[in-house]
């Protein structure tokens, strides 16, 4: 089955690449201002220096919020019959990202819980950075 995929382009394609690679987050950091983002951009959204590095995450965060998409807007999501779990999750490194909840305990995401880059994910599945809960995210509610 053929999944939707990001527009990969000469801004982006270091991140896309790092995760289908590698299941690496990358963030840009700012090393005018130190300002940490995502997602790419040519320019810092605080500063607007076009110096930008990307640096991996540390792959931990939290959920701030989230919801349970019952219909995909997508015939290949469609096709798979099952729910999603998008969610807005913090980074510990700071930015804040709207990804998706993946594993089998997902419907036990709680705002509030503790996630982590699920870097062995299905990469052709999720072409995005993925989440699943961390084992003290389980306990949250
Ligand atoms: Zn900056």
């Amino acid at each position: 089955m053929e999944f939707p995929k990001p527009t990969e382009d000469a801004v982006n394609r270091e991140m896309l690449q790092a995760w289908h690679a590698h299941g690496e987050l990358l963030l840009q950091h700012c090393t005018q201002c130190a300002a940490v983002t995502y997602y790419p951009r040519r320019i810092c959204p605080s500063c607007w220096s076009s110096r930008m590095e990307n640096r991996p995450s540390a792959g931990e965060g939290t959920v701030i919020s989230f919801s349970v998409v019952h219909r995909g807007v997508d015939e290949a999501f469609r096709q798979l019959g099952t729910t999603v779990t998008l969610a807005s999750v913090r980074t510990d490194d700071g930015p804040q990202l709207i990804t998706l909840i993946v594993g089998d305990d997902r419907d036990q995401v709680a705002i509030g819980g503790r996630v982590r880059l699920a870097r062995d994910a299905d990469r052709e599945r999720y072409p995005l950075p993925v989440y699943s809960l961390a084992p003290s995210g389980k306990d949250a509610s």
